[in-house]
């Protein structure tokens, strides 16, 4: 799969090298050049197929000039070894449950599968230093899946304070390959000094520096399976959108190439906290990214995605076509505890803040998926204070919780950051 920048000033590069470099040179995120569109007979003869074989499929026909069938098989296997359950809550309305990973959050998909992929294409004696910037979820799925990979750090900042415990808890309790940075700042903060590191040629020829965010375009293709998959599990003919909650919009751009990889989808609702960049920008054509809000659906509070630049090449910068495909709606805290006690009273089924919002999507675009990101335990406080009743921490995660935990504290100074990245 060749990939070209967005920003057009970088060589094409194969995929193997966007999944190592992370960012473009020029600043800009790695697409693929060509989406191959499959034919619908290729996608019908998939229909009813359990989630490897669709995803194998996938891959084959995405990265398949740079990686062998076993290869693919393997790394499919090896990373995305959880169920993709799709739940049936009525007639028109089902959930597509992404958080049957070890972190208990649809991240895993994007960092298992990167991770080891790069480990199949990285120099084992060139050790790589992984740095990311998350707002909650992402930095757990990251510092797990890189954990005791040979040849690998893990360096997670993280804004202090402003991340549930059950999550500060998953990537700052493993110690060894992973370093845990709580930031006083936002996370706006964290990812303006991630881009400063990765922007620092000197620092960058001390440290090989890559990033596991959702800028890496290998997050982005494991994330493209489950639409695939999800698609085709609807009756055929069936009109299928699928709410996807979003915050950096990595998950709504990986939706959209499987889309124009000729996946049986006819739309898509985004629905967002009240960190709405994009939803305003649909509605009126402005790109105005602001300072983020905290909001209950932490893992959304993002006042300047980094994917939209992504979303616009995909439409080649219209408007008009991104909006023919794309709904979107905005969600305010008491709405997201609403719609949690809803779903617990209508359908006895317990979501978290995402999901929730996922939900409050598809009622307002009339959506017959929408995606559950992450399990409610994580989110414990907010469910039990919405419907009343006690959600149970899955074994594994109050076992995480328990253990001593390793921070270092900085400022939002890109020199501390840096200090850290040479230790
Ligand atoms: C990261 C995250 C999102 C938002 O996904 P994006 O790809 O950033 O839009 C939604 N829900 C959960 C639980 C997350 O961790």
């Amino acid at each position: 799969m060749i990939c070209i920048s967005t920003r057009g000033q970088s060589l094409a590069v194969p995929f193997r090298e966007a999944v190592l470099t992370g960012l473009a040179p020029d600043g800009g995120l790695y697409v693929p050049d060509v989406i191959p569109r499959c034919p619908d007979a290729w996608w019908q003869a998939l229909r009813g197929r359990p989630f490897p074989e669709v995803a194998a499929a996938m891959a084959e026909r995405l990265i398949g000039d740079e990686f062998s069938t076993a290869e693919l098989h393997g790394l499919i296997a090896g990373a995305l070894n959880f169920p993709v359950p799709i739940v049936r809550l009525d007639q028109q309305l089902s959930v597509v449950e992404l958080f049957h990973g070890p972190t208990f959050a649809f991240k895993d998909f994007g960092a298992r599968t990167l991770a080891r992929l790069m480990a199949l294409v990285h120099d084992a004696a060139e050790p790589l230093t992984v740095l990311v910037a998350t707002s909650g979820d992402t930095g757990s799925a990251v510092a797990q899946a890189f954990f005791r990979v040979p040849g690998t750090r893990v360096v997670v900042l993280y804004p202090d304070g402003q991340v549930s415990d059950v999550q500060e808890a998953q990537f700052t309790t493993l110690g060894e390959n992973v370093t845990a940075v709580a930031v006083s700042g936002s996370f706006d903060d964290c990812q303006r000094l991630a881009k400063n590191a990765f922007a620092n040629d000197t620092l960058r020829r001390r440290v090989k520096l890559t990033s596991a965010n959702s800028i890496s375009l290998g997050r982005l293709v494991p994330q493209m399976f489950y639409y695939g998959y999800a698609a085709l599990h609807a009756p055929a003919g069936t009109r299928v959108v699928i709410s996807v909650p979003s915050g950096n919009f990595g998950n709504l751009v990986a939706g959209v190439m499987a889309w124009k990889m000729g996946a049986p989808i006819a739309g898509f609702a985004a629905a967002t906290t009240v960190n709405d960049t994009v939803p305003r920008y649909l509605a009126t054509g402005r790109f105005e990214p602001r300072p983020s809000v905290p909001t209950l659906a932490n893992a959304m509070d993002v006042g300047n995605p980094s994917n939209f630049e992504r979303l616009q090449w995909l439409f080649g910068g219209d408007r008009h076509a991104m909006r023919e495909l794309i709904a979107s709606s905005v969600h305010t805290d008491d709405e997201v505890t609403r719609a949690i006690a809803q779903l617990s009273r209508r359908y006895n089924y317990t979501a978290d803040p995402h999901t929730a919002i996922a939900y409050l999507g598809a009622l307002a675009a009339g959506a017959s998926l929408f995606l559950a990101t992450a399990h409610a335990a994580k989110f414990r406080d907010v469910v039990e204070r919405a419907t009343g009743a006690t959600v149970p921490l899955p074994e594994a995660l109050a076992a995480t919780v328990k253990r001593p935990r390793f921070v270092q504290k900085i400022g939002p100074t890109p020199g501390e950051l840096a200090a850290i990245l040479q230790a």
